[in-house]
């Protein structure tokens, strides 16, 4: 069979996914093509994080049915299905797969006697070599390619799932129960990888890397050193590193940091108010915060971004001056702002006092031009940053 994989993730984690489904088809005899057109089946891991990245997914889906040709077959396996199964409409004539319960047509369907199960390809170690040495002068030299900040990294995939049970968040829905790849197939990747590769500058992803361990004996300081002790001019960059884990490991994140061997840190914060954080289940409060910010500064490390919702429940013009007083203060490199995106599934969507849309706009408006205005790069819902990103992530010829 002739199949067309397309990833419409916009984190880096999926990649994981999208490479599993490669090696599982191509193992069993089928083969890859780049586009839709003469394919016998369209493989589409959908996103639906936030109501933007949902809608350009549905839209998609939308254009992959209504090209389809003959009886060729749609897919759409990822997030959304688990996420906002309800907004797929009667127009889609595909098949939907959700991805945490792990639904077994897609090896129904492709499968062949003797070939490779998913799960077979699914415990393999994943690492991606870098796609650029810098992202900001790669994206002008290619203005149409889909690059983002984290493609300057090379990426281990350590963990995938996540045990917090925040609130707010959708993604729960999709994900898989919690697991650590184990250590020493991490190790030996990369340095398998460095072997053949000049590239030093590694991304340990996952979609709660800071819990790396909690299931194994281990944590993700230990699993860093291991990594840094393969070359004396490595370096990591720490993503989705959850505040409350950073605290719960703080001298060892700190002696990490001092180090000098973290080149990025992405620390999601999603508010500094104390109300909300607690709403949002984070175990983490704002003093919390400054303890960290407080030992970013006395190290001088500056190089950090963090994430911010908007309007969630509950959420005042004091909860949001609060959050926006302290971005201000702590200047991170970069905030990726997203409006409350309320589904069906999460706890949050029980919670009263939800925030009208013309004011969680308002906010999400007034929060993006004053970061600007504070030379803070600010991604968010209310800007074109998702929107541009999401037309490139589309238009990308490039299968997993
Ligand atoms: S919903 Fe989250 S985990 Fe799923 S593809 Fe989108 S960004 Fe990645």
């Amino acid at each position: 069979m002739k199949v067309f994989i397309k990833g419409l993730n916009t984190c880096n984690q999926r990649d994981h996914e999208l490479e599993v489904y490669r090696r599982f088809l191509i193992g069993n005899g089928h083969d890859i093509v780049s586009e839709q057109k003469g394919s016998d089946a369209v493989l589409v891991w959908t996103c639906a994080f936030r109501g933007d990245v949902r809608d350009n997914s549905l839209d998609q889906l939308k254009s992959f049915c209504q090209d389809a040709e003959g009886d060729s077959r749609i897919i759409a396996t990822g997030c959304l299905p688990d996420i906002a199964p309800e907004s797929v409409g009667d127009w889609f004539k595909g098949e939907l797969l959700p991805w945490k319960k792990a639904d077994p047509r897609l090896e129904e369907f492709f499968r062949r006697p003797g070939g490779p199960s998913l799960a077979s390809e699914d415990s393999k170690i994943f690492i991606e070599p870098a796609l650029c040495e810098d992202a900001t002068a790669y994206r002008k030299a290619n203005p149409e390619a889909d690059v983002i900040f984290y493609d300057q990294f090379v990426k281990l995939l350590v963990a995938e799932g996540c045990p917090f049970t925040c609130t707010y968040c959708s993604e729960r829905l999709a994900f898989p129960d919690f697991r650590s790849f184990p250590e020493d197939k991490l190790v030996a990747a990369c340095k398998g990888f460095l072997e053949t590769s000049t590239q030093r500058t590694v991304a340990l992803i996952g979609d709660c890397p800071g819990e790396y361990g909690r299931d194994t004996g281990t944590d993700i300081t230990q699993l860093a050193w291991k990594i840094l002790g393969l070359h004396p001019d490595l370096k990591i960059v720490l993503t989705q590193f959850h505040p409350a884990d950073f605290l719960k490991h703080f001298d060892k994140v700190v002696g990490l940091l001092e180090s000098g061997r973290i080149s990025h840190l992405n620390l999601p914060m999603q508010s500094a108010s104390d109300r909300i954080l607690k709403l949002m289940a984070r175990e983490y409060n704002s003093a919390g915060l400054v303890k960290i910010m407080e030992a970013l500064r006395s190290i001088g490390f500056t190089a950090f971004d963090t994430h911010i919702i908007l309007g969630f429940p509950g959420e005042t013009e004091d909860d949001f001056e609060a959050t926006m007083d302290f971005l201000l203060t702590q200047k991170p490199r970069y905030v990726l702002m997203s409006r409350f995106m309320e589904t069906s599934g999460m706890a949050a969507s029980r919670l009263p006092d939800k925030v009208a849309e013309d004011i969680a706009n308002r906010r999400l408006n007034d929060g993006e031009r004053r970061l600007k205005a504070a030379g803070i790069i600010c991604n968010s819902e209310a800007g074109n940053m998702m929107e541009e990103r999401l037309k490139r992530l589309n238009n990308a010829q490039a299968t997993a």
